[in-house]
């Protein structure tokens, strides 16, 4: 989603005047840092790059700080930098061409609608395209602060979705990634009968796009994939077969804490249920360890969903309290060296069921959409479930769809050769 509205940021700067991308800080004019804050880490990094880019940076250069710090720590940022010349948050990027020349401008309203604003086109690959349906967040989950940054979710009217994809297929793009932060919420505000348009529904209109080959959306919630949604998913031909379900912990008394709103149960069944309409498809996840008051029972119960559920992506983290989360206030906060090497467990198992899922696509056949060039040679692509592919090419392949059979594996990418 950031990849996205630093996208976004661009379009709308080169409606204003022609900016190019550069990777030689001396050059820039203007350097913007645009921001997560859903672990405290980054927050710290974004102090320390601003020292390093004001050091570099040409005579008279400006730093703008956007996304979700901007959002949640608004003119503290320039107070604390005043190097920085404006803040723009999340919720806030249409704005970017306003806030870009007036100093220390700080628009972080929370509250702002930009949900039927016509960005400017920009895509960082000319191949894919991603397009928000939904911006904000209506979840109350104790842990996150992305609702805190993002706001209330608004979905984005179906025929705006229709016509950015529509126009990013006719310049290039074969694939879209939806984005949204409960995808599979899509539409719940909808009141009139003209607008009422449900996720499933949406992929439905999204697949009869002439020329869009295929579909991905993240992240969708596991409270919210019914089995008319996981029927879609199985069936449509245009939907990649990849598909994230964030799980954070396996056990049903902290998923309560977190207000989650499923168990360990209902979770377990989900995925049951993709592997069961669906054997192709990949499922990846997002586990938090460490949460206030994990017991080491509590942990194992997670440990007990990677084992069910043997995930072909792991995305896992140390918890980190945030500031405007419920979860920063709870008792029994765990102690950083339980949590890490509850983190290190989780990924050594992890890996071994990576390595022993990955040894099995020696000698298999994908259909694989490449689409960067990368150096000596190489073109890399993915596979409709989402597998890293590299093979020996030229710009020839870029924007072809082509079967691959693996020669060579490892954890993160497979080589193979064009049959
Ligand atoms: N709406 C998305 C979440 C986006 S944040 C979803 O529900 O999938 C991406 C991931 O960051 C979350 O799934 C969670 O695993 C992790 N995360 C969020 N808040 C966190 C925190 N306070 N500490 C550690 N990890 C966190």
């Amino acid at each position: 989603m950031n990849v996205r509205d630093s996208e976004h940021m661009i379009a709308e700067l080169n409606k204003k005047e022609p900016y190019e991308l550069t990777v030689e800080l001396s050059d820039a004019d203007l350097i913007i840092i645009n921001t997560c804050s859903v672990r405290e880490k980054p927050v710290a990094k974004l102090f320390s790059e601003i020292g390093v880019f004001n050091k570099h940076k040409k005579e008279g250069a400006k730093i703008g700080v956007t996304g979700c710090t901007a959002s949640h720590l608004g003119k503290d940022i320039i107070k604390r930098a005043p190097a920085v010349d404006f803040v723009l948050g999340a919720r806030n990027v249409s704005k970017i061409t306003e806030v870009v020349d007036k100093k220390h401008a700080v628009e972080i309203a929370t509250d702002f609608d930009e949900s039927s604003y016509d960005f400017g086109e920009y895509r960082s690959n000319p191949f894919k395209a991603m397009v928000n349906i939904s911006i904000g967040c209506d979840k109350t989950c104790t842990f996150c602060i992305v609702p805190a940054t993002r706001g209330e979710e608004i979905s984005i009217p179906s025929e705006l979705i229709i016509s950015e994809i529509t126009k990013a297929v006719n310049t290039g793009a074969k694939e879209v990634m939806l984005l949204g932060q409960n995808v599979n919420n899509y539409g719940r505000r909808f009141g009139t009968s003209e607008e009422v348009c449900d996720f499933t529904q949406l992929l439905q209109k999204i697949s009869l796009i002439d020329g869009l080959e295929r579909i991905r959306f993240t992240s969708p919630h596991p409270l919210h994939m019914d089995d008319t949604f996981l029927h879609e998913f199985a069936t449509n031909p245009k939907i990649c077969k990849q598909i994230h379900v964030p799980l954070q912990s396996g056990s049903t008394s902290l998923l309560k804490a977190m207000k989650r709103g499923y168990t360990k149960e209902n979770f377990l069944n989900r995925c049951a249920k993709i592997r069961n309409l669906c054997p192709e498809a990949t499922i990846s996840t997002d586990i938090i360890v460490g949460f206030p008051s994990e017991s080491d029972a509590d942990f194992e119960e997670t440990m007990d969903v990677l084992e069910q559920v043997r995930f072909e992506q792991l995305f896992s983290f140390k918890y980190s309290p945030r500031p405007h989360t419920e979860a920063a206030d709870f008792d029994n906060q765990i102690d950083n060296a339980l949590s890490g090497a509850r983190l290190t467990k989780l990924q050594a198992r992890h890996t071994e069921i990576l390595d022993e899922i990955m040894v099995k696509q020696m000698g298999a056949v994908h259909k694989v959409y490449f689409d960067e060039l990368k150096a000596n040679g190489r073109v890399s692509g993915r596979s409709d479930d989402g597998k890293l592919f590299f093979v020996e090419g030229s710009e020839e392949l870029l924007g072809k769809i082509v079967d691959v059979k693996v020669t060579k594996v490892s954890r993160g990418a497979l080589d193979g050769v064009l049959v």
